[in-house]
């Protein structure tokens, strides 16, 4: 069994983007920037937006951190969205999700212009992606097929059950294993809420990779995985624990302790595929940044 160690990889991938910032900025150049939009208080979204500024702070991008408070409405909210797609100087932006019950995820996502879509979730880029144009690819997924890839895992002729099927995460992750090219090539069977607890059962053991994307602890278990399968868990649920000073400790779908001896290679939690997702949202924005300078 292999751990797939999301941060060392990441660590990686932010090298080659810093080293390339730095050539940017040699040539007298702006670097890359990335805007992040975040609203309210919570301290699982603080954290994240924390982390991805502290990492464009590395790869020598600028960031911007926009805090709102949330009871901003819609409007407003669109209304900064619209600032920064006209700003020139912005290349990439994000909105940290959940937002507040009244906000419209799916309205604040669609405005943001596709080519700075920093989180590849504009349904312009999904749909490119699904039809194997170029474009955006969601940054989670795109982290699970950069493991993928880096770890040499082989998914042409496999079969990959996908366990949850949100925009974000499961959905696009169905799409980009099942299309043309590598990793890719696979047989793909996604599974969902309205998935009988039988029948995930009976799919989740004939996967040669398993990806699960559900958000909520144990969900995988032992039974469920077939020797020498490639476990992905890309949930992470803050579960409450006494032992730690923050009161929490961050938990995947997959129980991990008793499914890990059965894999070829498995991702832990945390550091597995959460740091792949702040470099590939990087990685985004720097594709995206080049893009707009060779117009
Ligand atoms: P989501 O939008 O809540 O989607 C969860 C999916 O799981 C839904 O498609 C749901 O089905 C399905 N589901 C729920 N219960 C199920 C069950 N018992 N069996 C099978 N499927 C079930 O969540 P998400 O945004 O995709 O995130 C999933 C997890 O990944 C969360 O823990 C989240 O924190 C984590 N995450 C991690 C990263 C990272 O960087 N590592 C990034 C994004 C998300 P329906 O569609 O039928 O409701």
């Amino acid at each position: 069994m292999e751990i797939l160690d999301g941060r060392k990889i990441s660590k990686i991938i932010q090298e080659e983007i810093r080293e390339e910032v730095q050539e940017i900025r040699k040539a007298g150049k702006r670097p890359p920037h990335l805007v992040a939009i975040l609203i309210g208080d919570n301290p699982a979204s603080n954290t994240y937006v924390k982390n991805k500024m502290r990492s464009c702070e590395y790869v020598g991008f600028n960031s911007t951190k926009v805090h709102l408070s949330d009871n901003i409405t819609e409007e407003e909210l669109l209304h900064k969205v619209r600032i920064y797609n006209d700003d020139p100087g912005t290349d990439g932006i994000l909105v940290q999700m959940p937002l507040p019950e009244h906000i419209h995820p799916h309205r604040i996502t669609k405005e943001i212009l596709p080519e700075m879509d920093a989180d590849g979730i504009h349904p312009t880029n999904v749909g490119l992606v699904t039809l194997n144009f170029p474009g955006i690819i969601s940054a989670t997924p795109a982290g699970v097929l950069e493991l993928i890839d880096r770890y040499d895992i082989e998914t042409k002729g496999k079969h990959c059950v996908v366990v949850g099927r949100s925009r974000i995460v499961g959905r696009p992750m169905s799409i980009l294993m099942s299309r043309g090219g590598k990793p890719g090539e696979a047989t793909v069977t996604i599974c969902h809420k309205y998935t009988p607890p039988e029948e995930l059962k009976r799919i989740c053991p004939q996967a040669d990779i398993l990806i699960v994307a559900v958000g909520k602890p144990g969900v995988i278990t032992a039974d469920m995985v077939k020797e020498g399968a490639a476990v992905i868990d890309v949930g992470i649920t803050r579960v409450p624990d006494e032992t730690k000073k923050s009161g929490f400790r961050l938990s995947g779908d997959v129980d991990f302790e008793n499914v890990a001896p059965k894999t070829s290679f498995i991702t832990p939690v945390p550091g597995g595929v959460g740091p792949m997702t702040v470099s590939m949202l990087l990685k985004n924005t720097l594709d995206a940044y080049k893009r707009r300078m060779d117009d």
